[in-house]
């Protein structure tokens, strides 16, 4: 399995992007944010998505170097159309608004629609908890047919809508940060490039039965469908995204009316809070310490807080560099070969 230098990987990813258009800032956030999901671990919001959005931008589904426009709300809410531009910048200049206004008024909230791909919502909770702000994030995604069943349905009829939830701590913060689906749809495709099951109770054939079969989504046969985590309970907290991600913010959810065909579109409602503004400090952070400590005396050394993980993943990751399957790989080098890139550039990121 080639193992990749994180730094070389940003520059080869952000070199992909230029050629595709997008103006060097942007291209250098895209490529960082992307290389990041890998970094944590989430690989399926990292490279396997590269050539996927050289293709958007090439169908003109995005556009590159759009930023957001705020479209509506007053005060401390409001709207932003992210008119398709890279969802990794769209994200960040909505969030860093939301974080300036609760700043200045406790509580900030806002509609995002039509940005093309996030990507790993815990980039933005990352931004308010580094101002010391607590973010929350409900996100939906209207991407090409949908693929997670509802509770007691068999076919696709959601996305798989992650929420996210920032808290500030110290040293480390709380970041929660997950689809509500059983997994990420990108780890079924990376489990099928892999050519390895997916956990249990994660997938569901077109018949309603259970399976742990990638080929269920990717494969030839007709396809299945993911299911929600934790049965009934993924299923409501999906749902409520498409409802406030997608309703609420007028980018849409996945019922058949809203168009399905422009790449891969999210919405986003993100709440900002000022914990000083409702908490007593150092009242807040010494409650939060005790409770994590609390929770993880059950077993010490055994019991990770949320966003822990993905610290793990990101130190062993920057030590040792970033292992792609070789699916992913080669998709990712073909595509840098085909927009130009000599071969031994290519190469280069390879450690
Ligand atoms: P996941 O199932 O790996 O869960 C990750 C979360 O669980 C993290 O907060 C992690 O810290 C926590 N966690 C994991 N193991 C833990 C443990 N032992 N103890 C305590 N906490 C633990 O994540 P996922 O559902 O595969 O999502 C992966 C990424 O995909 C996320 O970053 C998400 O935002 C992103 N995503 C994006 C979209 C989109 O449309 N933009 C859609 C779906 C998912």
């Amino acid at each position: 399995m080639p193992q990749i230098a994180h730094d070389a990987l940003i520059q080869l990813v952000a070199e992909m992007l230029r050629r595709v258009g997008a103006e060097p800032p942007i291209a250098q956030q895209v490529a960082a944010d992307l290389v990041e999901a890998n970094l944590q671990g989430h690989d399926s919001h990292g490279m396997q998505l590269v050539p996927r959005y050289v293709e958007n931008t090439e169908k003109q589904l995005i556009t590159p170097n759009a930023l957001a426009e705020q479209v509506g709300g007053a005060g401390s809410l409001a709207v932003w159309d992210g008119r398709m531009g890279y969802g990794q910048c769209i994200g960040r200049q909505v969030t860093a608004a939301g974080i300036a206004a609760a700043r200045e008024h406790g509580l900030a909230g806002f509609g995002l629609r039509n940005t093309h791909h996030l990507g790993r919502i815990g980039a933005y909770a990352e931004m308010a908890v580094a101002q010391g702000m607590i973010g929350i994030f409900f996100v939906n995604a209207v991407s090409g047919r949908p693929v997670v069943a509802p509770f007691g349905g068999t076919d696709g009829r959601m996305g798989t809508n992650p929420i996210c939830i920032g808290i500030p701590k110290s040293p480390d913060p709380i970041i929660l940060d997950f689809a509500t689906s059983a997994i990420a749809v990108g780890k079924v495709k990376v489990a099928f490039n892999a050519g390895k099951p997916v956990p249990p109770g994660a997938l569901v054939t077109h018949e309603g039965e259970s399976s742990t079969d990638a080929a269920v989504m990717y494969g030839q046969g007709p396809r299945g469908a993911l299911l929600s985590f934790g049965a009934h309970k993924g299923y409501g907290l999906a749902l409520v995204c498409e409802i406030l991600a997608g309703a609420l913010t007028g980018g849409g959810t996945n019922q058949p009316a809203t168009p399905n065909d422009r790449g891969i579109v999210n919405g986003m409602m993100g709440i900002l809070l000022d914990p000083a503004r409702l908490a007593e400090n150092p009242g807040f952070a010494a409650e939060v310490q005790a409770i994590c400590d609390h929770v993880q005396a059950s077993a010490p050394g055994q019991v990770l807080l949320p966003g822990d993980p993905e610290r793990r993943a990101k130190a062993q990751r920057m030590a040792n560099g970033i292992p792609l399957d070789d699916v992913t790989w080669g998709d990712l080098s073909a595509c840098a070969s085909r927009l130009g890139i000599a071969e031994a550039a290519i190469r280069a990121v390879l450690l």
